[in-house]
């Protein structure tokens, strides 16, 4: 789980990492366009909302060197290596909330895996009564998201993970789970349960082999850090605390890896 909320905090903002320009002003233009011919439209509106998402998906790909950039070159949800393969997902699917489609603060770069395969145009709530009017856009701050929002939410306040090791496999795996202070009938327990659940976080192995292969190397990095943050726990003395940092440090610095701040955090099982 990466925390991707700095992308829209700070002053400089994705469109200073694009260096198409044109692309940019084509990109809003369209949107204007777009919105303003679709809230004209009478019965008709799903028609043309269908044609011209498709016709136009590639506009918004205008954004995904700058997304990918910002998160470190990987998926803010499983942390696999992504690429200019791999998607940009709408948090709020387009297919519904029509006017966040070209907006890019609805965006976010995900794996394939993560917004094709598992998320696909779901967006489950807490109450379905308190879903946005399509119509009129209004009352949105009301509704409640059952899943993670790495532009918006703290992965700390919702999640832990679990290391351990698989005997068949004879490697070390990583779960996630809802952070244990939770009230499991609070909102945000069943935002990370959610999450869990609808990307399948913590099935790799059966129903996909890819991004578990990818990702185990990953888990034995992972492994190392918390073997070494115990020795620093346990004995900290100066040798274990070199240690342990010069191996956060790589972590960081090469992998960008948003799970090691569950480690520092001491929100490990
Ligand atoms: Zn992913």
């Amino acid at each position: 789980m990466k925390d991707l909320r700095f992308i829209h905090d700070r002053k400089i903002k994705p469109h200073s990492y694009i260096e198409d320009k044109q692309a940019v002003t084509d990109f809003h233009d369209k949107g204007k366009k777009y919105n303003n011919k679709y809230k004209k439209l009478g019965e008709n509106k799903s028609e043309y909302h269908k044609f011209s998402l498709k016709d136009n998906s590639n506009v918004w790909k205008v954004f995904k060197d700058a997304f990918l950039i910002l998160s470190g070159g990987l998926c803010p949800v499983c942390e696999q290596d992504i690429s200019n393969y791999d998607d940009i997902e709408h948090f709020r699917p387009k297919q519904h909330y029509w006017w966040l489609a070209y907006d890019y603060k609805n965006y976010a770069p995900y794996c394939k895996l993560c917004n094709s395969t598992y998320k696909r145009t779901q967006f489950p709530l807490l109450n379905n009564a308190q879903q946005v009017d399509f119509k009129t856009k209004l009352k949105i701050n009301n509704e409640k998201p059952l899943l993670f929002n790495p532009l918006k939410d703290n992965p700390l306040e919702l999640f832990q993970i679990r290391l351990f090791y698989k005997a068949t496999t004879g490697k070390g795996e990583l779960h996630f789970e809802p952070l244990e202070s939770l009230n499991k009938n609070s909102y945000q327990y069943k935002k990370a349960k959610t999450t869990i659940d609808l990307y399948n976080l913590n099935n790799h192995i059966k129903q996909d082999t890819t991004r578990y292969n990818r990702l185990s190397n990953r888990f034995g990095d992972v492994q190392q850090l918390v073997d070494a943050h115990k020795s620093f726990k346990i004995n900290p003395y100066k040798k274990n605390e070199i240690e342990y940092f010069k191996i956060l440090k790589n972590m960081r610095i090469n992998k960008k890896l948003g799970i090691t701040e569950f480690i520092t955090k001491q929100q490990y099982k």
